[in-house]
């Protein structure tokens, strides 16, 4: 049940016991329902604009992740991918290296200098035939 659908209901079944216009206490109970009322429609409203900006929002943010993959050559998503960690041998320092680092084949260790050099040959049968060649 939606907000405005319990209102009715309270409503409904206030209504139906019928007000008297003469108690305090049933006048104070109206105000109070009418009030309600109004709140659950204002919610609602929100509700429907919350839902609105949600959609507007999903649609600037695609297109500025077309925006960024022209200017900058790559997907949003793809920005984590292709991270490789290797363990200097000279001090146990965790280096994280992207593929354009990889392709340099070595590296100074940022934490103590020696040059880390990468051998990840590729396990695919034609590389492998190509190295027994
Ligand atoms: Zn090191």
């Amino acid at each position: 049940m939606t907000v405005l659908e319990k209102v009715s209901y309270l409503k409904g079944l206030a209504e139906g016991l019928g007000f008297d216009e003469s108690s305090k206490q049933d006048k104070l109970l109206k105000a109070i329902i009418e009030v309600l009322d109004d709140i659950a429609m204002t919610v609602t409203d929100l509700e429907d604009d919350v839902v609105e900006l949600s959609d507007q929002l999903d649609a600037v943010d695609e297109d500025l992740a077309g925006v960024e993959e022209e200017i900058y050559g790559y997907e949003d998503d793809a920005e984590d991918e292709d991270f490789y960690e290797v363990v200097c041998p000279s001090c146990g320092e965790q280096v994280y290296l992207d593929s354009e680092m990889l392709e340099e084949e070595s590296i100074d260790c940022p934490a103590c200098g020696t040059e880390l050099e990468f051998d990840f040959s590729c396990d695919c049968d034609e590389c492998n035939e190509e190295d027994n060649q």
